[in-house]
């Protein structure tokens, strides 16, 4: 499969006159006209969405809808060929470690790095992101997310949610424009989805855009600002909660899941091309 190089290294190579404050732009995530299709088959058609900062978008479809494709995308892991996305005015593709360097990426399943303690990862994240002044704050995320204990294992040493807790300490930490997560909440005991949600919201009153792509509709009734329905492919929904409650089901169903079967119900003429035989 076709794969950039990792966030980290493209940061590493990112210069120290990137100035996150002065860029062009007051849209935190422009996505025009994206398509991806992996092996002559469409994942993702003609996909736009532009997101202010403080937003929380809630990103929800079927199976195989194009969700992780498209996170992935925006988050410059999987090149961008057709359309265009740009991170705090900066496009993914042309100018990748000024995009990235404003982004933060958390995966369903976050891997750290083996040899490096909890610890080390919130001073590499701090040194990447070119944060000073973190300690203080990390401990603060340690005791937050219950990983005061865990302070000196290694990467490898970590269990799923442990990993997950890293990851939103990190995230935290690195003061990116843009945070991207995938099922983010999955293995995480109730304090820590307790911590996790707190977090979300935080990270939104602080002024980062959240894209929030999760199975668990309740969650995202109960997070998100703005609501980002995807299937086979194609935007089939996007506005508030309220938005979809007055324009799309009729009568009284209300819930996002009713909304959600309503709508990927009604679209399946809208849809990607199957594969090229
Ligand atoms: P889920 O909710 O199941 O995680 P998703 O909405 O995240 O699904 P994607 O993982 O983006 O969906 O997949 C979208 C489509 O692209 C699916 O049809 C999938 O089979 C296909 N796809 C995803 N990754 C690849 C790949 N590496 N190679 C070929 N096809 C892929």
């Amino acid at each position: 499969m076709e794969k950039r190089a990792p966030l980290w290294f493209n940061l590493l190579a990112t210069p120290n006159s990137v100035d996150l404050a002065s860029t062009p732009s007051q849209l935190v995530l422009e996505v025009e006209h994206f398509s991806k299709a992996y092996e002559g088959a469409y994942a993702v058609r003609d996909f736009s969405l532009s997101l202010a900062g403080g937003a929380i978008l809630g990103l929800v479809g079927p199976n195989g809808a194009g969700k992780t494709t498209t996170l992935r995308s925006i988050a410059g892991i999987l090149p961008v060929k057709e359309g265009s996305i740009r991170i705090a005015g900066h496009d993914i593709s042309r100018a990748e470690a000024a995009a990235k360097s404003a982004l933060y990426w958390i995966p369903d399943d976050p891997r750290p790095f083996d040899t490096l303690t909890v610890y080390e990862h919130l001073e590499f994240t701090a040194a990447l992101y070119r944060v000073a002044e973190w300690r203080a704050e990390g401990d603060e995320l340690l005791r937050r997310f219950e990983l005061v204990d865990k302070r000196d294992a290694v990467g490898g040493e970590l269990s799923r949610g442990m990993r997950q807790k890293l990851a939103f300490c990190c995230a935290w930490l690195a003061h990116p424009r843009l945070v991207l997560m995938d099922e983010p909440l999955t293995g995480l005991d109730p304090r820590g989805i307790r911590s996790a949600k707190d977090s979300i919201r935080a990270l939104a009153a602080r002024g980062t855009a959240v894209i929030l792509s999760s199975h668990l509709l309740e969650l995202i009734e109960e997070l998100a600002t703005r609501i980002l329905i995807l299937a086979r492919g194609k935007k089939v929904f996007e506005g508030t909660l309220a938005e979809a409650r007055a324009g799309i089901v009729a009568g009284e169903a209300k819930s996002l899941e009713e909304i959600f079967m309503a709508v990927t119900e009604q679209r399946t003429d809208d849809v990607a091309p199957p594969p090229a035989p």
